[in-house]
């Protein structure tokens, strides 16, 4: 069989051509980071297809651009394939340190190919140049090998690693090999499978490299279905789920929840529009979520209404808890057109009784103490449940 590598490496050009205008035209449809890194992937395909045309055509053109010139274009490529998928890992894209690998990388290059002439020594310093590269990505990736890692961030590894795999070999092949030094376009085993990867590698990485934007912005749509856009605090789809996660984790006597409504809100709302309202709502959250602890969940459940979970926590340290947030409550103060505004709070408190069938059982018995507190007068704490020594948390000072 004749394998050609001229056709492979325009093969690979071709590709990385044709993909990169799908790719940057794409880019209009997303935002931030991820349109961000989406630019630099498609100009890295057309700097790739650049590279691989001026190494296939070696022949045909001076060693200054297919060696040189080509190099340098592929190095930039390299560098910035590595900034693109930092950033969309989330981590610094350590420029200066990309710029460092690829320019020394570059000028032993042009040192070997210029001054002093020696193939084997390009590759040499092209593989220690990618493997710096590779090393930068490889340990922002290492967390998806955990159990429960990303998919995405695998498949992209697995690219990475395979691209890393022909790079050895062909190191191999020039220190073990018969051929003493192989050209570039010699069809030796590890020419051939280092060619064949980088014609397929555009195509396989931008797989890779559109599965991982595409975790992350599902990430990100999972965590804007649970975030009430107001407060930033949990909504109430959110809290349904962590209320019976609490229910499951907890024995009888030892899982609370407070339910809270500001008093009279209305006259706020009436008094300095609902932008003013919005406002105060907003500052409630922020000073009640002061005096949670970690594992305590503070969510919205609609209106000027809050829902607090507190796992681990008997009716005795809730109902502390419920004073302690009304107090910081009524010390909060939200200028609103100009005059310093306060409000109250009326908290119903429930703890998990034997009885209690799912978390909803325990959010209506903290409702109807609210219902309570609030008919008996409001700014008051109240709970329909029989109170019992049972210290079970370290009640916490607001902070903030
Ligand atoms: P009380 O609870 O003490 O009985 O009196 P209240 O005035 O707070 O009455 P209620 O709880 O029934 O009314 C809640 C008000 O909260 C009604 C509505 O205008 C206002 N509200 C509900 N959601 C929002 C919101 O997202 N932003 C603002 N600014 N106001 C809201
Ligand atoms: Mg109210
Ligand atoms: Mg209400």
């Amino acid at each position: 069989m004749h394998i050609d590598l001229v056709t492979l490496s325009l093969v690979g050009a071709l590709q990385a051509l044709l993909l990169a205008p799908l790719l940057l035209a794409a880019t209009r449809a997303y935002t931030g980071v991820a349109r961000q890194s989406l630019r630099i992937w498609g100009t890295v395909l057309v700097l790739q297809a650049l590279g691989w045309a001026l190494m296939g055509a070696r022949d045909q053109i001076s060693g200054w651009l297919s060696i040189v010139l080509a190099n340098g274009v592929l190095m930039i490529s390299y560098a910035e394939t590595t900034r693109a998928l930092r950033l969309l890992l989330g981590v610094p894209p350590r420029r200066g340190l990309l710029a460092a690998i690829g320019i020394s990388g570059w000028l032993g290059i042009v040192w070997f190919a210029q001054v002093q002439p020696d193939y084997p020594m390009r590759v040499y310093i092209a593989t220690v140049s990618l493997g710096g590269f590779l090393l930068l990505l490889l340990w922002p990736l290492r967390h998806a090998l955990r159990p429960g890692g990303s998919t995405a961030q695998r498949v992209m590894l697995l690219v990475l690693l395979g691209a890393a795999a022909g790079w050895f070999f062909r190191v191999c092949e020039l220190i073990f090999g018969d051929v003493p030094t192989p050209g570039l376009l010699a069809a030796t085993p590890g020419n051939i499978a280092q060619m064949i990867y980088s014609a397929m590698e555009p195509v396989f990485a931008s797989v890779g490299f559109l599965l991982m934007y595409n975790e992350l912005a599902q990430a990100e749509l999972r965590r804007l279905a649970r975030t009430d856009a107001l407060t930033g605090m949990l909504n109430r789809f959110a809290l349904d789920e962590m209320a019976q996660r609490l229910f499951q984790q907890t024995s009888p006597h030892s899982g609370a929840v407070l339910m809270i409504d500001i008093d009279h809100f209305k006259t706020i709302n009436d008094r300095f529009g609902h932008a003013g309202g919005d406002r105060m709502l907003a500052a409630l959250a922020r000073g009640i979520s002061q005096c949670l602890r970690a594992d305590d969940v503070l969510g919205r459940v609609g209106g000027e209404e809050f829902l607090v979970l507190l796992p681990g926590t008997g009716i005795d340290d809730a109902l502390t808890l419920a004073e302690r947030l009304r107090t910081a409550v009524s010390g909060i103060q939200v200028t609103l057109d100009g005059e310093p505004q306060t409000v109250t709070i009326s908290v119903g408190v429930a703890v998990r009784q034997a009885e209690d069938k799912g978390p909803g059982a325990l959010v209506r018995r903290a409702d109807r103490a609210l219902y309570a507190a609030k008919n008996a007068g409001r700014d008051q704490v109240a709970t329909l449940d029989a109170t019992r020594p049972t210290p079970t948390r370290d009640v916490a000072e607001c902070s903030g």
